[in-house]
């Protein structure tokens, strides 16, 4: 089957829920949080142990290494795009030493290697991924490598990840209108909202009043 599902092999929490270990919506302390990155990683090391399962690979092995080596050089649609984000996460860029794709900001290689990894997005949304599956990629693609991207785009995927790890769609639209409120000075309040109804909905208005 080309273009298998990703993501698909792990329960998802019904709601966003506080992580016990940093006391955040569950995701959003990813990666450095370990709670939160076993929850969100989960999600991909399912898909990345059921081929490894496959291929008859043993994990930490130079097997390993040389499946993901293989699963990279496959045309898009081959392998779930979970297994494609975990191949580049187990190789190591050789211009600049970091996660293949995920490293300096300048760095031509990584950024053929991310681009790469969006073809299947490309071929596959809508019909073999939904568009919550394309965020949560995006979101922890970007929270991986933050230095590669905007701080407010950081903030913005940081504060959708909760929702979105509990199976909430939300929209192009509404991340603009979390940016956009994340930029005018208000993460803060931004990441007291306990679902995504009151996160996207958060009046910008009114400003604290200015004493003349
Ligand atoms: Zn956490
Ligand atoms: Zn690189």
């Amino acid at each position: 089957m080309r273009y298998p599902p990703g993501a698909r092999r792990v329960e998802r929490p019904a709601s966003a829920k506080p992580c016990a270990t940093c006391g955040e919506l569950t995701g959003r302390g990813y990666p450095n949080c370990l709670r939160c990155a076993e929850v969100v990683d989960e999600l991909w090391l399912a898909d990345w142990l059921d081929l490894l399962t496959t291929e008859r690979v043993s994990a930490g092995t130079e097997g390993e290494r040389e499946l993901a080596d293989r699963v990279l050089s496959e045309p898009p649609g081959t392998f779930p795009w979970t297994c494609t984000d975990w191949a580049l996460r187990l190789l190591r860029c050789t211009e600049c030493g970091g996660e293949l794709g995920a490293g300096d900001p300048v760095c031509l290689e990584c950024a053929a290697a991310d681009a790469s990894r969006w073809e299947w997005d490309d071929a596959a949304v809508p019909a073999r991924m939904t568009q919550p599956e394309h965020a949560i990629r995006h979101a922890v693609t970007t929270l991986r490598a933050p230095h590669r991207h905007r701080a407010a785009v950081v903030s913005t995927w940081r504060l959708a990840l909760p929702f979105l790890l509990a199976g909430d769609d939300v929209p192009a639209a509404d991340l603009r209108h979390v940016r956009h409120a994340v930029l005018a000075g208000r993460y803060p309040d931004l990441a007291e909202q306990d679902t995504v109804v009151d996160l996207v909905n958060l009046r910008l208005l009114p400003w604290p009043s200015r004493v003349s």
